[in-house]
């Protein structure tokens, strides 16, 4: 399985760590080694001082597609849920600098929890759903999928122009504003419409 993420799909994000606005979806990929489940531990890697959460609606794929359009996309998920795409920060700053790709600071080794998911159709409006994210107890994010820049519909439609979805793929959709670092002890709790979906501690 393969995980696709969109960076700066929430305007406000964008604007906190001075992006512009994308005018298509800013796509990259994190390895299945970057998957960490079942609220086990994140351990911050010794070659960051800054790696910060990102709370993201994640969409899993339930049947294999290429180049689909946007009506139908809707055809090839039946689960969301929660993720957090950790970034070492003061790598991606070296990264962009030089122009060089992100793989280091975004695609490292549990870089990518994942919480529980829930059935689409739980849910009437998947492009009003709130996120939160707290951290030891105080909420750190707080964003909305209606804030969104490209729908999920709208993402699955562009990325599988490129990229053959498969049953079992990952989607993260990207992140709200309110990023920032995480320390060893920290407890992060993620919420979709106020149900805990990810619960883990960080080490
Ligand atoms: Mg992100």
């Amino acid at each position: 399985m393969k995980i696709i993420c969109i960076g700066r799909n929430y305007a406000d994000h964008a604007k906190e760590l001075n992006n512009a606005v994308p005018s298509e979806p800013v796509v990259f990929l994190k390895p299945d080694t970057a998957l960490l489940k079942e609220g086990k531990p994140f351990y911050i890697p010794e070659f960051s001082q800054n790696v910060h959460h990102e709370l993201e609606l994640v969409v899993k794929i339930s049947k294999v597609g290429k180049y689909i359009d946007e009506e139908f996309a809707h055809k090839y998920y039946s689960e969301i849920g929660l993720g957090i795409d950790f970034t070492a920060r003061d790598l991606q700053q070296q990264c962009k600098e030089k122009g060089l790709p992100w793989e280091k600071a975004k695609a490292f080794d549990h870089s990518a929890p994942l919480g529980k998911f829930v059935a689409v159709n739980d849910f009437d409006d998947l492009t009003n759903l709130s996120l939160e994210l707290k951290k030891n107890g105080e909420i750190v994010q707080a964003g909305n999928t209606k804030d969104m820049l490209f729908s999920i519909d709208q993402i699955i439609s562009f990325v599988s122009q490129y990229f053959t979805l498969k049953v079992g793929d990952l989607i993260y959709t990207g992140t709200p504003a309110g990023v920032g670092p995480v320390s060893p002890n920290d407890h992060l709790q993620g919420y979709l419409n106020g149900n805990l979906l990810i619960d883990f501690k960080v080490k």
